[in-house]
């Protein structure tokens, strides 16, 4: 694992603070919101699809997809963060993509994050919408209640821990299309 010693360049925001090194139990902290839309979304497409077993089923694709998600971003998108390889990866994504892929050209981080992210946007919008047909021909409280923690978690509380606990440290915050 290498150092992050690379000095910021180019960062002009209150947000910004010096790299740092995370513990494991940081890096779980920081992907909780993450697994609460895996699990939460797959809870939403269980009760909004009422015929049992396409209900199941879809579950299961939306947790899949979130898994699938999470990799895809680790083998197309870290491979170019300043992050690869060091415990300065807030989530610690940068870690496994080291031992999946090498190193590529940092240069390339903006573009690769613009091609690969709008694969993991429709895990946002898929149960909002499943959910919300379903309660508009039936209601269901189990259901509200699971798409408005959704909406909370994925929108606000995911958004907000990723810019304020785990991009403010980023040396390449001022690429990211995320943080503009
Ligand atoms: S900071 Fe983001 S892009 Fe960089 S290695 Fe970590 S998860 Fe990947």
């Amino acid at each position: 694992m290498k150092e992050n010693t690379t000095a910021p360049e180019s960062i002009n925001c209150s947000k910004y603070r010096p790299p740092k090194d995370y513990t494991h139990t940081q890096e779980l902290i920081d992907n909780l919101p993450y697994i609460f839309m895996a699990i939460i979304g797959s809870i939403i497409q269980f009760l909004a699809i009422t015929l049992s077993i396409w209900g199941a089923i879809s579950a299961v694709i939306y947790f899949i997809y979130a898994i699938v998600g999470a990799f895809w971003i680790i083998i197309f998108v870290c491979p170019y963060c300043n992050y690869y390889d060091t415990r300065a990866c807030p989530c610690g994504y940068g870690q496994i993509a080291a031992k999946l892929r090498r190193k590529s050209d940092e240069n390339r981080f903006s573009e690769k994050f613009k091609k690969h992210i709008p694969v993991i946007v429709p895990l946002w919008v898929i149960p909002v919408i499943t959910g919300g047909i379903s309660l508009y021909f039936k209601f269901n409280n189990l259901l509200l209640t699971m798409l408005i923690a959704f909406i909370v978690n994925s929108y606000l509380i995911l958004p907000l821990v990723a810019r304020i606990y785990g991009c403010g440290h980023c040396p390449q915050k001022a690429d990211c299309p995320w943080m503009i």
